[in-house]
């Protein structure tokens, strides 16, 4: 059975004293809580000091992109290693909006996995379909192909460090969720290309978390699918009752 994750991700919000008094918030509201894995991933400006806010808790802390090389002239950039270096232990990556918005690819993406994988960061790729895709029945095949092309050269003694984050596009920001059936046949089918990619036993062992317009009202009913293995959570992450709400309905 795989432990649940709950990752929250800022985007781009919070500077680095108000991310320290959201954190607080959350710290205090989640108490000791142990049974779930808890991820806050802030701005890059806000990484250092909420790292110390949630030192004497359970939450671990996680960035929200980074580049694959590991240092040199790429103005603007931040390395595995720097982010290693404030305790980062995730890395979101491939995120739709980085892929819409920054003409990022899956090639690119699948450099940024690797390198956050050779630096001992986790890996949370994201995958997802458009409205468009959806609609023309393309979702299992975009959604394969992002995993495929994300993980290639990954080795199977990789997978365990490994978390996958399905967020169809139409239900990011817009309070659209997937119904609990459609998310959790996109999570099998995406499991069945990891068991391809590094066998059955590891892949049974990887978090594929859901993502879009998840709260804790209907966190309940995504979290009981058999492949949903947890949440990123974008606008409820602000806010600390709705994410620490959500990590109690896990
Ligand atoms: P919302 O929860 O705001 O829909 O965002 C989801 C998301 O993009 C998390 O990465």
């Amino acid at each position: 059975s795989r432990k649940y994750l709950i990752a929250g991700n800022w985007k781009m919000n919070k500077n680095a004293s108000e991310g320290v008094e959201l954190t607080e918030d959350i710290v205090s509201q989640l108490g000791n809580e142990t049974s779930v894995g808890v991820v806050i991933c802030p701005p890059f400006t806000a990484l250092e000091s909420v790292g110390k806010a949630i030192n004497e808790s359970n939450i671990q802390l996680g960035a929200q992109n980074m580049n694959p090389e590991a240092s040199g002239a790429y103005t603007g950039e931040v390395s595995a290693e720097m982010l290693r270096s404030l305790f980062v232990t995730h890395v979101i990556l491939g995120h739709s909006e980085r892929r819409a918005l920054f003409a990022e690819d899956d090639a690119f993406i699948n450099k940024k996995v690797l390198a956050a994988l050779a630096n001992n960061l986790k890996p949370i790729l994201c995958v997802g379909e458009t409205l468009e895709e959806r609609e023309a029945e393309k979702t299992i095949d975009i959604v394969s192909g992002q995993v495929r092309k994300g993980l290639e050269g990954v080795t199977a003694d990789q997978a365990e460090n490994l978390v996958i984050a399905y967020e169809p596009v139409w239900a990011i920001g817009t309070g659209k969720t997937a119904t609990p059936e459609m998310a959790q046949e996109v999570h099998k089918a995406i499991r069945s290309v990891l068991a391809e990619l590094v066998g059955e036993e590891k892949a049974d062992k990887i978090r594929i978390l859901y993502g879009g317009s998840m709260k804790p009202e209907n966190a309940d009913e995504l979290l009981a699918q058999p492949d949903i293995d947890g949440g990123l959570i974008g606008g409820a992450a602000l806010v600390a009752r709705s994410f620490v709400g959500i990590v109690e309905a896990a």
